[in-house]
Parts: structure tokens; C-alpha cells; sequence
């Protein structure tokens, strides 16, 4: 803890001590140590130090990101009576008499603690007279957020011999509980086991430890221990073979391997035997994936095989089990597997083998908010290299950037083409919405393709997974008489309807408003929903389909863990018929009942203003494909899209990532776009919309002189233009290798240096 701006209190990182006095700024001690035990080893401080030069950001902000909440202590303002006044014949008010009295225990007390004493609301008023008139003095008192929970145990440090016995002879309680301990053969037991076997030992409990015999001990309580039966793991299919030998034979070769399976191949058991390698070996494992979604499931997976061994560590989890988590791996004692999302990065790994990260394609993986704009999966091969450890990265639809490094030999590339059991893709059919519509035979937004196909697979006990990517009721309402769409007033966008709060709010800032009846420019028209979301999507099929349990999982719906894992639990032992979700549904998850799959607008995905956008599209529908027939050849897929003679679809059809990446990447490549070349996103914002166009056009000019014309793409202004009443301008630069890249970095950090400071700057280095 170190004492920075006035009295606050900060928690800093000790990177190096050295006897050399700096010039130019005053020195200031260390105030105290906050927390023990918690120990950096310069691998830790290299990689924090390489994401923070790397990404652009600072080196706090990447040790904010790193540590748990628990470990960042605040200050909290303590209020006391000062040791010199003599207020014996001050005159106070009625509440200042009270708050003195309250400390004239001698303790300080926080202002609300004080409020709690005193049973007085509105106390500060009377706490700032009295430190006006010095007669309380406030303190900054560094509280720590994490104390390590604990845990009774009980204690026998003496022998079973016939004193012990005779003297509990009428003792049956006190008898009892020895004979536990003799019994179970240990000298020392949770209270709270004690206490399982027969309520009433603890009297009995509190009698022996007078005695003398036994003694209470209160130890530190290590998150979940390893005592869960654990099952062998499957024994491989011979593909799944073939690709653990590959796997294994090229990590002799490469650092990092890609391995690149179709859905259902059956990767997580790859993945399984590979980590039963390296913990045999003594090593430990991080197992990344993109999202808690999916954490759910696959931790089941794995505390089968590993139960005590695996440790997960994500945002969902309380400040309080990610602190236990990370001291524990910074400990003697530490997770043997690791399972978390891209922050897992950041815990102290001592003596890592393998990092896999699943799902390496995966968005979720670029932190774009706030800064360190990291990449888990690029971070996560920096971090392997760093530790000597090898990198497996596993998808059925592998990023651009990785599957060109695998065929360019950069990666080892092992391939798993066939589903477990043999069992077929899943046939992909597509339902065309122009059509239906010039028809009028939609059904609310479904084609009578897809209402038939649900009919079908529902009626034989089969269940149906409908995706959708736009959460909400609708992603807008409509006058229907002038066309009016009501938009956020801070940013360039409609507001979207939710429909069971009867409210709209922008997706951006998160600004609410309630709907009016009637438009508000014609005052005449009444409003329409637009394009449906997933809370629409729930409420058509509740009423097409009464008689099937429906459920949505969405991040809305999401904010409640609880009600996620049951939606989960509910959907896996097919009490639920019926799952709309978003994009968080559509990856990674096994489930062996689903028979169909429906894609309610396949189009939304497409037209994205991205150059990715094709690639993820396709990505998307592939993925969310690959959730049924997992179990059988009977899976069945309807995409709607207004534009079904697209190429895309054809590609989705055939499952053919190769023909897919072929054809893409030439256009990338013609154009200069990532994987041929490194992207940095650049984005401007201010409040007024001339000085951030201006200030993007002479940015423009000097990074066109310094990179090259062809390496700045814009300045351009992004579909949402305006987001909290801040304009927003951006700028793509393509940069050809890392020579260029570096000298990019170098222009925008000059220019950061000389710019008028209210305009804000956000760089995105391998924006994706
Ligand atoms: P992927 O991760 O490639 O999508 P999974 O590992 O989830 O595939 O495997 C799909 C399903 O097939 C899972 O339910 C898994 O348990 C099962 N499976 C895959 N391989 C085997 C195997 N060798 N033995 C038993 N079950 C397997
Ligand atoms: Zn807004």
C-alpha cells in the first residue's frame, strides 16, 4: 500500500528494488504490505509488462485487470476523537453529542458504521462541525475487501488410553465424540463433521476442550478439495487417436498446434487425454474458453475426470472465490487444471505445460472495453512461450489468422473430420423469407418450413434449439402512419423494445424510456414492433407451440446465474422442448436431443459493416449447426434468409471450411485486411461532431505520409455514429509487417502526446 494524491491509499506492485535515486519527484515510503503471500514471479510481471507495451495500455490498467477485485484495496474514511481537544464544555447539538459518545470508546468508526450506532440517519452534517472544530480527526484506514475464510477444526493431541475412557465414564455425549475420532482414526476434524454425525456434540465439544483434551483451531478453508469420485475418461475413437499421436509428435516440432475438428468430432476428449498427459508429467494445465456459457458444461466434463483437480475462475464467480482461487495457484498446492475465460490469463502459473484455449475463433476472446484491448487466445501463445509451455488451439471453425499460420507452418495442424459415431452432419436446408413474405404465408417470423419441420421433430420427442442474434422483443419500433423511429437522444440509434417491462433502452449507454402510445412526430400513428428479437421470438412460439416448455437464453436473461444454470439443467434433461437464445447458444454446448435448428434471419449476420463479417457468418451458422444430430443422423437445420442463392449457404451445406477460407481469403488478401496483414482500429470521439471530423482528417494525413496511402482505410463514421452524446470517427490502418506495425504505433502515440485532450482516443491494436 503506498500513499498517492493527498492522504488516499493505493495498492501497488513491487517490479524491481534498486539503490539508484531518481531525479525530479519527490520519494514516498511504502505505508504497508497488502497482502502477504501474494507473490509475482518475473514471468508474471514479464507478461503483464508485455500486454501492457503490446496492447498500448497502461501498465495499471493491466494489473487492474489482473488482480482480483479482493486484492485492490480501497481506502475507507475513519472517523476518531482527537487526542488533544478537551470538549468537556464544548456545546454540541443533540447529534454531535451522540457521535462523540459513540467514539469515546476510544475506536474509530466509518461514517456508517457511526449512522449505526448512533440510530441517526443523516449524521455527516455533525461529523464535519466536529472535525471543523477539531474535536474528531478522520483517518484513512486501508481496509482489506478479502479475508480468508475459515473454519473450526478440532483438535486431539492426546491418546486413547483408559485415563481418557474412565474419566468420560458418564460422560455418553463427550464419549461419543472421542469415539469418532477414534473411530475415523484421525486427530483432528471439522467442528461442523462433528457436529453432522449427532447435533447435540457440540456441548459436549465445548466440555472436552475445558478438559484440556481437545482444542479448537480455526484454519483457512482452501476452495473445494479433492475428495469428488473421479471416473476413467473415455477411451478414444481411432480418429480421436490418430490426432492425440499428431498432436503429440508435432508438439516436438511446434510451440503451438491447431486442431482443427468438425462439431461433435469429439475435441473436449482430445483435449481430456492431452491434459491427463501433462498433470501425469507433473505439470498443470490452463483450459481457456471464450465465455461462462459454456464453462457450465464443460466443468462437469472435466471434475469427472479430475474432480479435486480442476479450479475455474471467471467473472460470475464472488470477488471472494476468485481471490481464494488465485492464491491458492499462487501457492504450493495449486490447481492441477485450470479452466476460466481470457482473464485466467492473468493468475500466477507456476509450472505450466499446456495452455488449450477452445474455441480459439471466438470474439469473446478480444477484450474491447476498457483498456487492455487484449486477445486471450494471440495473449494466451505469448504467455505458453514465455513458460516453456505448449499451446493447443481447437475449433471447428478456426479464426482466419490461425488456420493461415497452420498451413503457412507456423502452427502444426491436426484435423478431426468425422463426428463421434460416425454420425452425419446435420442437412442444412433454407427457407426462403422473400418469398414467404411476397406470399404472405409467414407465421409471425417463421417460415411454414420451419413451423412444419418444429411440428415434426417436436411430435417425435425430439427437441429444437431456434437462434436468433438480437436480444430484446424487437430491435426497434415503428410509426406505423409517418415512419417515425424513436432514437436514442445521446446516440445515433433506435432503441430497443423490451416488451416485458414495456420499456425501450439503447443498447449503448443503456438509457431507458418508457413508449408512448401514440408517435410522437405525427402524434397520429400508433407504434409497430420492427425486427424481432429473442424475448419476440419466446412469445410466437409459446403461442404456435402451447403445449412444448419454451425457454430463452440470452445475456438479458443471463444476469441471473442461477436461472441460467437451471435453463441449462432444464434443456439437458429435456424438461424444456424448446431453446431461443442469441449467439451465446450457438457454441460449444452438447446437448443429445436436439434434431433441429432453426436460424430465424440468417441475413442479420451477414450484413455486418465488417470485413469479417462473411467469415463469422459463417462461423455462427456452422457452430449453431453443429448443436443437433449429435446423437443420431437425424439432425436437421432450416436457415431463413431473404438471399438464398448466397454462396455462403452453399458453403454451411457442404460444411466446407476450405472452400470457404479459400475464397474469402483471396478477397482479403486483394484488399490488404488481416490475416495478410496486422490491423489496428483507431476511433476518435467528441462531443462536437466538427472538431473530431477535422481532428480524423489531419490524422489521416500525417499517418498516410508515415505508413503509406494504402495503409489507412477511412476516416470513416461507424453506423452508430454518436454514443453518449460523443461523436465517433474511425480509422482502419493495415499494416504489412511488424516493422510497419511498430512505426504505427509510434506515429499514434506521438500524435496522443500532442492532442487537445478532450477529444478521446481509443486504439485497438489486432482489432477483431
Ligand atoms: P466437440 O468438442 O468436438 O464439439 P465433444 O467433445 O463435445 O465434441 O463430443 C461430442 C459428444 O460425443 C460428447 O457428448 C462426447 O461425450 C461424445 N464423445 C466424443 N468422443 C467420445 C469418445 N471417444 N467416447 C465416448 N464419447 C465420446
Ligand atoms: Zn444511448
Amino acid at each position: 500500500m503506498v500513499p498517492f494524491a493527498g492522504n488516499k491509499r493505493y495498492t501497488a506492485l513491487v517490479i524491481a528494488i534498486h539503490d539508484r535515486k531518481p531525479d525530479g519527484f519527490e520519494i514516498k515510503g511504502i505505508d504497508s504490505i497488502a497482502e502477504k503471500g501474494i507473490r509475482f514471479s518475473d514471468k508474471h510481471i514479464e507478461f503483464i509488462e508485455w500486454i501492457a507495451d503490446y496492447y498500448g495500455a497502461f501498465p495499471g490498467d493491466v494489473l487492474r485487470a489482473a488482480l482480483p477485485v479482493a486484492f485492490r484495496l480501497e481506502s475507507v474514511s475513519y472517523v476518531e476523537l482527537s487526542g488533544e481537544a478537551s470538549f468537556e464544555n464544548s456545546s454540541f447539538t443533540h447529534t454531535e453529542r451522540r457521535v462523540v459518545d459513540a467514539l469515546s470508546d476510544g475506536n474509530s468508526y466509518t461514517v456508517a458504521e457511526l449512522q449505526k450506532l448512533t440510530s441517526i440517519k443523516g449524521i455527516l452534517p455533525a461529523v464535519k462541525s466536529l472535525l471543523d472544530r477539531g474535536v474528531v480527526v478522520v483517518k484513512e484506514v486501508v481496509d482489506p475487501l478479502f479475508k480468508p475464510r475459515s473454519e473450526s477444526w478440532i483438535n486431539f493431541k492426546g491418546e486413547f488410553n483408559d485415563d481418557l475412557w474412565r474419566g468420560l465414564k458418564r460422560a455418553a455425549m463427550q464419549s461419543g465424540v472421542m469415539q469418532l475420532f477414534k473411530e475415523s482414526g484421525v486427530n483432528a476434524m471439522p467442528r461442523s463433521l462433528i457436529l453432522q454425525s449427532n447435533p447435540n456434540y457440540a456441548a459436549a465439544i465445548r466440555e472436552l476442550c475445558k478438559k484440556g483434551i481437545l482444542e479448537v483451531e480455526n484454519r483457512e478453508v482452501m476452495p473445494i478439495s479433492g475428495c469428488e469420485e473421479c471416473v476413467p475418461s473415455n477411451s478414444l475413437n481411432p480418429a480421436q487417436n490418430d490426432a492425440l499421436q499428431s498432436i503429440n509428435s508435432l508438439f516436438e516440432k511446434f510451440g503451438t498446434i491447431l486442431l482443427h475438428g468438425v462439431t461433435s468430432s469429439g475435441k473436449t476428449e482430445v483435449y481430456i487425454k492431452l491434459i491427463e498427459q501433462v498433470i501425469a508429467q507433473g505439470k498443470c494445465v490452463l483450459f481457456m474458453l471464450p465465455e461462462i456459457a459454456l464453462t457450465i458444461q464443460i466443468i462437469k466434463r472435466l471434475k469427472r475426470v479430475f474432480g479435486g483437480e480442476v479450479g475455474v475462475y471467471h467473472s460470475g464467480m464472488s470477488d471472494r472465490e476468485r481471490a481464494e482461487v488465485w492464491r491458492r495457484q499462487s501457492g504450493d498446492n495449486p490447481y492441477k487444471l485450470l479452466l476460466g475465460v481470457r482473464s485466467s490469463l492473468f493468475l500466477p502459473h507456476n509450472n505450466l505445460g499446456l495452455i488449450i484455449v477452445d474455441e480459439e475463433h471466438d470474439t469473446s476472446y478480444k477484450q474491447r472495453e476498457p483498456s487492455p484491448r487484449y486477445n486471450g487466445r494471440d495473449s494466451a501463445l505469448m504467455l505458453a512461450k514465455m513458460c516453456g509451455a505448449k499451446a493447443l488451439l481447437g475449433s471447428a471453425t478456426p479464426s482466419f489468422e490461425s488456420y493461415r499460420n497452420a498451413i503457412g507452418a507456423k502452427f502444426g495442424l491436426v484435423e478431426l473430420t468425422q463426428r463421434h459415431g460416425n454420425f452425419v452432419m446435420p442437412r442444412v436446408e433454407l427457407a426462403d423469407l422473400a418469398d414467404a413474405r411476397r406470399r404472405k404465408v409467414m407465421c409471425g417470423n417463421f417460415t411454414p418450413l420451419l413451423v412444419k419441420e418444429m411440428r415434426r421433430v417436436l411430435s417425435e420427442g425430439g427437441q429444437v434449439i431456434l437462434f436468433q442474434d438480437r436480444r430484446g422483443y424487437s430491435t426497434f419500433v415503428r410509426c406505423d402512419k409517418c415512419g417515425h423511429v424513436p432514437q436514442c437522444p445521446a446516440c445515433d440509434v433506435s432503441m430497443t423494445y423490451y416488451k416485458g417491462d414495456n420499456r425501450m433502452m439503447c443498447r449503448y449507454c443503456g438509457r431507458i424510456f418508457t413508449i408512448a402510445t401514440h408517435c410522437s412526430e405525427c402524434t397520429d400513428g400508433t407504434y409497430r414492433m420492427g425486427r424481432a428479437g429473442t424475448e419476440k421470438i419466446e412469445e410466437e412460439i409459446a403461442k404456435l407451440f402451447p403445449d412444448y416448455p419454451v425457454d430463452r437464453i440470452d445475456t438479458d436473461s443471463m444476469s441471473n446465474k442461477s436461472r441460467f444454470r437451471e435453463s441449462i439443467a432444464n434443456f439437458e434433461s429435456g424438461k424444456t422442448r424448446i431453446l431461443v437464445g442469441t449467439r451465446m447458444i450457438a457454441k460449444g454446448l452438447d446437448f443429445g436431443g436436439v434434431k433441429l435448428v432453426g436460424v430465424i434471419d440468417a441475413d442479420t449476420l451477414i450484413h455486418l459493416p465488417d470485413f469479417r463479417a462473411e467469415e463469422r457468418a459463417f462461423a455462427q451458422l456452422l457452430q449453431v449447426s453443429g448443436r443437433c444430430g449429435r446423437r443420431g443422423n437425424d439432425g436437421v437445420v432450416i436457415i431463413q434468409t431473404a438471399e438464398p442463392k448466397r454462396e455462403i449457404f452453399e458453403w454451411v451445406k457442404q460444411c466446407d471450411y476450405y472452400t470457404m477460407f479459400n475464397t474469402l481469403a483471396a478477397e482479403r488478401k486483394e484488399f490488404g485486411y488481416p490475416p495478410f496483414t496486422k490491423a489496428i482500429g483507431v476511433e476518435f470521439r467528441h462531443k462536437d461532431r466538427n472538431v473530431v471530423r477535422g481532428y480524423a482528417n489531419n490524422v489521416v494525413k500525417f499517418l498516410r505520409l508515415k505508413l503509406g496511402a494504402t495503409a489507412v482505410e477511412g476516416p470513416a463514421e461507424p453506423d452508430v455514429a454518436r454514443i453518449g452524446n460523443m461523436y465517433r470517427v474511425t480509422l482502419l490502418l493495415k499494416l504489412t509487417d511488424y516493422n510497419h506495425f511498430r512505426l504505427a504505433k509510434f506515429s499514434l502515440d506521438t500524435l496522443a502526446e500532442s492532442r487537445d485532450k478532450s477529444i478521446r482516443v481509443i486504439v485497438d491494436i489486432d482489432t477483431y
